[in-house]
């Protein structure tokens, strides 16, 4: 490419709700049930005459979002007709929200936040099934949330796609946190749509394409960076190429975009405020200075405190805030060895390296005061680090009061701190190795260190590493 092209990417992020009704009716939101057409009323068929009824947690739960991303939460806020045909809404109209969003601005990684609105979600068509189509209507109705993000402009396309995965990523933990999503990808419960574009020029936006069916975050990247090549590429053709503006699909299989249909504005949806529904005043409806008391703990809280508490690697710190549980483990270990930094971070090491890799689910863990006191005795000297990890994966099995001293001292783990001991065998060392000594005395550092190998190996692994080198200096001084 001879040209630099700037990529400007904005999102659209939906996500269902997790409630116990739909948005507009009663019946169950239960986005695994498998049997289909059976969560099912007249109001989500569609049926005329059918009124809808607002259910006031959708709304609660985007007044969270909107507050964990630093949005504005509309005074007047109210649902408009979304018009346009398809069997999957057999109203004609889909209920969703045009003038006035629930939630207007914000920021979240790189990215600022145009709004956050909910609507309803449509009937799911399956188009599997042969030479006809089979239309699910249990999904029809779930509440649906949708944030809009500012488009973005970027120095590469590298930027790009890791900006835009990252902040899909960042919006699933915040909507876990806040407990309003299960936002699982593979299922759909987070659906990400790109908007791309190019531009030589960083004060102007080139002509954008929407990039939909992108159900995960990898899919998220390589689809970014295949748009961006491929608008590249129009743009250098000699001819003078053209990027028209369009919705294009993701093919996983191929991993390759390709054409939708050219997009409609949204003037083609003849938006109008849903006469069926009430408006609302949320400062009235809601207690928002309530609600903001009782929000958890965001994920970048949580990595802040975390950092300044514990001062533990990024690594582990992302471990924690991707698996709080895990977190909550990592706390409770931590808060039982007080608030001694060093004994902490050897904590976070065995969590990260070692039980972690064992594949079991976190209540399965050795018990939390087992952890600390293997840090603990790590720290003086009574367990080497290897038997220290060799312990804590058995020490998930230990019956309730036993502790790893005892299990250590039946083992013959213990390390060895009696210096006397120690003493004896560093002679005996010393006088067979006539040599290592001679060059240690001649200035070789490196031999003292296999003399201590040596006495290590003769007390078959059980000296204490720092004894030995303490002991073995004071021999040959
Ligand atoms: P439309 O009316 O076509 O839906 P919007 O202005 O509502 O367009 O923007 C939809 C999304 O597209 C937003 O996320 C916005 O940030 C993004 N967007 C707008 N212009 C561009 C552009 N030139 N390049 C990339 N994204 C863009
Ligand atoms: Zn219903
Ligand atoms: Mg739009």
């Amino acid at each position: 490419m001879d040209k630099k092209y700037y990529p400007t990417i904005g999102l659209e992020i939906h996500a269902e709700l997790k409630t116990s009704t739909k948005m507009f009716c009663s019946c169950e939101n239960d986005p695994d049930e498998e049997k289909p057409n059976i969560n099912i009323c007249p109001i989500c068929m569609a049926h005329p005459g059918a009124l809808p009824v607002i259910n006031k947690k959708a709304v609660e739960n985007v007044i969270k979002v909107g507050l964990a991303l630093g949005g504005k939460i509309a005074d007047f806020t109210e649902f408009d007709r979304k018009n346009y045909f398809y069997p999957d809404i057999p109203k004609g109209f889909q209920i969703s929200q045009y003038k006035y969003p629930i939630v207007s601005g914000g920021h979240l990684a790189d990215f600022d936040i145009t709004r956050v609105h909910l609507e309803e979600d449509t009937a799911n068509n399956k188009h599997d099934r042969g030479d006809f189509s089979l239309v699910d209507f249990n999904r029809s109705g779930l509440p649906l949330m949708e944030l809009v993000t500012e488009p973005r402009t970027f120095e590469n396309s590298e930027e790009a796609s890791k900006g835009a995965s990252s902040f899909a990523k960042e919006l699933q933990l915040i909507l876990w946190y806040l407990g309003v999503s299960e936002a699982n990808m593979e299922k759909g419960e987070m659906r990400v749509e790109a908007n791309i574009s190019v531009s030589p020029d960083k004060s102007k936006f080139g002509t954008k394409v929407e990039v939909k069916n992108l159900n995960s975050f990898k899919s998220v990247e390589k689809a970014i960076k295949f748009e961006l090549d491929r608008m590249a590429k129009l743009l250098e053709e000699e001819k003078g190429g053209e990027i028209v503006q369009e919705t294009r699909g993701w093919d996983e299989a191929k991993q390759k975009t390709f054409s939708q249909r050219k997009k409609e504005s949204s003037h083609d949806y003849r938006y109008f405020p849903e006469p069926d529904l009430p408006k609302m005043y949320l400062h009235e409806a809601f207690d928002l200075e309530k609600i903001k008391k009782e929000m958890p703990e965001l994920p970048q809280e949580k990595r802040e405190r975390y950092k300044k508490d514990f001062g533990i690697k990024d690594e582990d710190i992302e471990s924690y805030i991707n698996d709080p549980e895990l977190g909550k483990y990592f706390e409770n270990v931590s808060s039982i060895l007080s608030s001694e930094k060093d004994k902490i971070v050897l904590a976070s090491n065995f969590i990260t390296n070692d039980l972690i890799g064992l594949g079991k689910a976190v209540n399965e863990f050795l018990r939390e005061e087992l952890l600390a006191e293997t840090v603990g005795m790590v720290f003086n000297g009574e367990l080497s680090s290897r038997a220290a990890k060799d312990i804590i994966l058995v020490a998930d099995g230990f019956e309730k009061g036993k502790k790893i001293r005892e299990y250590a001292l039946e083992h013959n783990m213990l390390q060895k701190n009696d210096e006397g001991e120690i003493k004896k065998i560093a002679e005996k060392i010393i006088s067979e190795n006539p040599e290592a000594v001679a060059s240690y005395k001649g200035g070789k550092e490196n031999a003292l260190m296999s003399l201590v190998g040596k006495v290590i190996k003769e007390s078959k692994g059980s000296a204490n590493p720092q004894v030995v080198i303490k002991i073995l200096k004071e021999e040959l001084k």
